[in-house]
């Protein structure tokens, strides 16, 4: 569905007088946050309202565990600034780190830790929510018998209506209620009933849970727990799927915070050697246990349910963690599971259309074994998993929707499925979803035709001209209206996680600024570079979005593919100009001389505002600020001052390990290259420093892949002979370990895989090299250390060794900081061709380093080095890993009364 109008509203009077315009004219609005609902409830006709600006925490009252937030922030985002607090909220989808509050309230989310914690209604306090009639209702449950209620009443007759409709079929809704554990299917008048039951107008419940359709949310106060002591996260390989049913329920008897399963046909999709499964598991169960308080044992609780599962064959020992980082990694495969499932096939695409079904926990392997049957039967691949301590079983069959015979299994699977849900298990269709356009058609089944038009009636009584979000949760429209057959044939699922990694999403929270939207963008089949060129020029080419995918989705060569049709002109000549290497180092040699002249801040300001009509061509944003801390340029540069080193091109090698230093650190005085070669001359290593030309990140990021070709071919060459090729720049990391994807196709293809193969980053080489050079304090006082991850580094796999050498090192306090793994907005020449934006990316991590208290930051990257002298505050220092190192080995040296190298 296209919308007619998208508007990214930024307080209160912006989603009022939005509304009543839509209310006005009869237009369609339909309120969206993140748009990682799978039931395509976030789209709509008429105007998006988009809530993604409104994303600050208002309050939070520590004492007494609540916090006042808008519906924008996204949940991980959330629990990062509660953690540090000690508290979390409670409710965690497994999109978390990409979904928003807005969403998670009108679809009652739940997750793995439902189990502990409850749904999204049962941690919310208030709700402040703009209605169609024009007024703001403050939903808060209330003693019936407080004056305030009966004046709540009097002011909103819709509230007042819907009061009556549930005082008087109470009877009704007490039989229809749903029995099973968890329920998000039709709107939430059972919690109206049982808070009447209780004495009590318990608003919340109406709301939670109604997908934009009876109001818009412009606020919540939400109810925080504390955050566990500790955690213990268990991985069991069940040989049989019907004693994960036994186990199940005594496992419950430990208490959980969470237990999911994953079916056989699951683990073989997602790939059992990938993740370590046995390959005879018939089905892998997560469980979680938390500690509460010092005296919980966790180990002893790992006994206990280890001893549960004994009493079944197992495909192999149950494995525990406790350390956050090994957790995470176990949670890994399932968080990700729907998106993984793209990977699958190029045409058959996991299809949500009885995605979210509830049953009796205990027969939960009854309903896998009548699935696996049901599919079995349709020769349709399917995955199976889900929240099985609720009873709440995702169920995701691999279709091509495009084909007929597949269409029609999937028409038949959804009433098959859903009707046997509902009539042999006694369950819902609707654990924690929502109904969205694809259950919606299903809802009268659910509940039968006179509650049906009980939810009608109180639709009508909020919204009489049907405005909010209509198709949605009541429609009897068909679940097969508007399947986007197009989107369906696409490698994306839309999931968002890159949007919720990438630097340029972040300061414009906008989809058309997001990585998302320009997958959109670039693969529509109306594409035009002119229409798109604002945004298709956005994209910093970071690659967080391709290392964050788990549909193996690469936006930033899409949009590299779509700029290569397009090069630009201006750096163009740039670079043909500093592919002739001599000529180029030469022109920078003569800056050089006079970098005490032109790099003063009157001169800096003088040529900021006289380079702008040209450097205009590289981009509307463009400019060479006064503000960026530029390098100081070597008037004897690396390949000179190592003479020694350098090779021939055609010369036979003199050592096994060659040094790809690329531009900045050939053509800076930063010493990153100095530092590198000292260090692998302190592992024992007289590297060579062959000819060569630029990796040719910046290059391809400007459109002129030829040129980069021209430059890689000559790197190939020169670098055939050599065992290891060590790198200390991560961008040029990552283009050579990528020059694969570059020949793809093209006879350089193999030799360029073989080069992948050889190419280590310093840190990379450090950590697995067999000498282990003596270290020493460098400074005097022990110093605070934290690492940035460059993003191209982050992307060519090289994570751990860095933060691993770091904190190996003497005399240094290694902190992580927050958002380590985030861009800081330098990529390449990004903030010469974009600087205010680059300035505000660099904004977040300034507050993480300042956070984090440390007072150098270790990087690998010389623009991410730029980046960061230009944005951090003055009293923090930075510098490359291999810097740090080398101080550390000549600071053991001096201690043993060598000379330093
Ligand atoms: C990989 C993956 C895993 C998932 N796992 C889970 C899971 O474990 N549990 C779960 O519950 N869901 C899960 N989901 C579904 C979805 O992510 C959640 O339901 C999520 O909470 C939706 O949030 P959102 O910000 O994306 O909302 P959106 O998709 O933007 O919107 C969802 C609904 O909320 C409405 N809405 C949004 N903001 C407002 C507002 N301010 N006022 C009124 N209405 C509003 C929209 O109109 C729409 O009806 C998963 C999805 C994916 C892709
Ligand atoms: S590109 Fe990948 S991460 Fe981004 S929305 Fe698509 S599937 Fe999700
Ligand atoms: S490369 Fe970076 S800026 Fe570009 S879309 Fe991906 S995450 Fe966003």
């Amino acid at each position: 569905m296209e919308p007619q109008a998208v508007a990214l509203v930024e307080s209160e009077d912006d989603i009022h007088r939005l509304l009543q315009y839509a209310v006005a004219r009869g237009i369609p609005l339909t309120a969206r946050a993140a748009g990682t609902n799978l039931t395509g409830s976030a789209i709509g006709s008429g105007i998006i309202l988009d809530v993604s600006r409104l994303h600050r925490i208002l309050e939070i009252n520590r004492e007494e565990r609540w916090a006042r937030v808008q519906p924008g922030i996204v949940l991980a985002e959330l629990n990062a600034q509660l953690a540090r607090q000690g508290l979390m909220f409670g409710p965690d989808p497994s999109s978390g780190d990409m979904c928003k509050l807005g969403g998670m309230l009108a679809n009652n989310s739940a997750g793995p830790h439902t189990l502990r914690y409850g749904a999204v209604k049962d941690n919310v306090e208030k709700l402040r929510i703009c209605l169609v009639s024009g007024a703001w209702l403050d939903a808060r449950s209330y003693a019936i018998d407080d004056p305030a209620a009966a004046a709540l009443l009097f002011s909103h007759p819709a509230v007042q209506e819907t009061w009556s409709l549930v005082r008087a079929q109470a009877d009704l809704l007490e039989q229809k209620r749903p029995r099973v554990s968890k329920n998000s299917c039709g709107y939430n008048l059972f919690g109206l009933a049982e808070g009447l039951a209780r004495g009590q107008l318990d608003l919340p419940k109406l709301f939670i849970g109604s997908e934009g359709t009876l109001g818009i949310f412009s606020e919540a106060t939400i109810r925080l727990v504390d955050k566990p002591r500790a955690t213990l996260t268990a991985v069991i390989h069940f040989k049989r799927l019907e004693d994960v049913g036994e186990a199940v329920p005594q496992l419950l008897g430990l208490h959980p915070s969470a237990l999911e399963v994953m079916d056989a046909n699951t683990l073989d999709l997602i790939g059992r050697s990938r993740h370590g499964i046995p390959a005879d598991s018939a089905a892998t169960l997560l469980a979680e246990l938390d500690a509460d308080g010092p005296t919980v044992d966790l180990h002893e609780q790992a006994e206990r349910m280890a001893a549960v599962c004994r009493r079944y064959p197992l495909a192999s020992a149950m494995v525990t963690a406790y350390d956050p980082e090994q957790r995470e990694q176990l949670w890994k495969a399932r968080k990700a599971l729907y998106p993984t499932l793209y990977r699958f096939d190029p045409r058959k695409k996991p299809i949500n259309f009885v995605d979210d079904v509830v049953v009796p926990a205990a027969r939960i392997s009854e309903l896998i074994r009548y699935l696996e049957e049901f599919f079995g039967s349709q020769r349709v691949p399917v995955a199976i998993f889900g929240h099985i301590g609720n009873g709440n079983a995702h169920i995701v069959p691999l279709l091509d929707v495009n084909d007929e015979g597949d269409y029609r299994k999937m028409v038949q699977g959804y009433h098959d499925i859903h009707r046997t849900v509902l009539d042999r298990f006694g369950g819902s269709i609707c654990g924690e979803h929502g109904d969205g356009r694809v259950r919606a058609e299903f809802v009268p089944a659910m509940f039968g035709a006179e509650l049906y038009d009980l939810f009608v009636k109180v639709k009508r009584c909020f919204d009489p001209g049907g405005v909010l979000n209509p198709g949605v949760k009541i429609s009897d429209r068909p679940f097969t209206d508007h399947i986007d057959h197009i989107r369906l044939s696409k490698t994306c699922a839309t999931c968002a996680k890159c949007n919720a990694v990438c630097p340029v999403y972040d300061v414009f929270r906008s989809e058309d600024m997001s990585s998302r939207g320009w997958f959109e963008i670039v693969t529509d089949k109306n594409y035009s570079y002119l229409n798109s060129k604002r945004v298709v020029e956005a994209c910093l080419n970071c690659k967080s979005c391709r290392t964050a995918c788990p549909a193996g989705v690469d936006v930033s060569q899409l949009i590299l593919n779509r700029r290569a049709e397009h090069p630009n002109a201006l750096a163009g000549l740039v670079f043909r100009f500093h592919a002739n290497t001599k000529r180029f180092a030469l022109f920078l040699k003569w800056l050089a001389r006079f970098q005490s002249l032109w790099d003063r801040p009157l001169m800096r300001r003088i040529l900021d505002v006289i380079s702008r009509p040209m450097l205009k061509y590289l981009g509307p944003g463009a400019r060479l600020s006064s503000r960026i801390a530029l390098p100081k340029l070597a008037v004897l540069q690396l390949r000179e001052r190592h003479a020694g080193l350098t090779t021939s091109a055609g010369e036979t090698p003199r050592s096994k390990v060659a040094y790809f230093h690329g531009c900045a650190a050939n053509y800076f005085d930063d010493g990153v290259g100095d530092a590198v070669i000292a260090v692998l001359r302190t592992h024992g290593i007289e590297p060579d420093l062959p000819p060569q030309r630029c990796s040719g990140t910046p290059i391809e990021t400007y459109g002129h892949r030829n040129l980069a070709k021209e430059g890689a071919r000559e790197n190939l060459r020169a670098f055939a002979e050599y065992d290891t090729v060590v790198t200390g720049c991560a961008s040029c990391t990552l283009m050579l370990k990528d020059y694969g994807t570059l020949f793809a196709g093209e006879p350089e293809q193999s030799a360029a895989e073989a080069l992948a193969q050889r190419v280590k980053h310093i840190a990379e080489f450090v950590e697995r090299s067999a000498v282990q050079p003596a270290m020493a304090p460098a400074a005097e006082s022990q110093q605070r250390v934290t690492y940035h991850s460059s993003c191209h580094l982050r992307a060519a796999g090289v994570t751990k060794e860095p933060r691993a050498i770091l904190k190996k090192l003497p005399g240094v306090e290694y902190v992580e900081m927050p958002d380590a793994d985030r861009c800081a907005g330098g990529a390449g020449t990004y903030l010469v061709k974009d600087f205010d934006t680059s300035q505000r990316i660099v904004a977040r991590k300034r507050e993480a380093v300042e956070s984090s208290g440390a007072t150098l930051v270790a990087t690998s990257c010389p623009a991410c080095m730029i980046q960061l002298k230009t944005g951090l505050p003055p009293g923090v220092e930075v510098k490359h890993i291999a810097q740090v190192l080398q101080e550390s080995y000549e600071a053991a040296r001096r201690r043993a009364g060598e000379t330093p190298s």
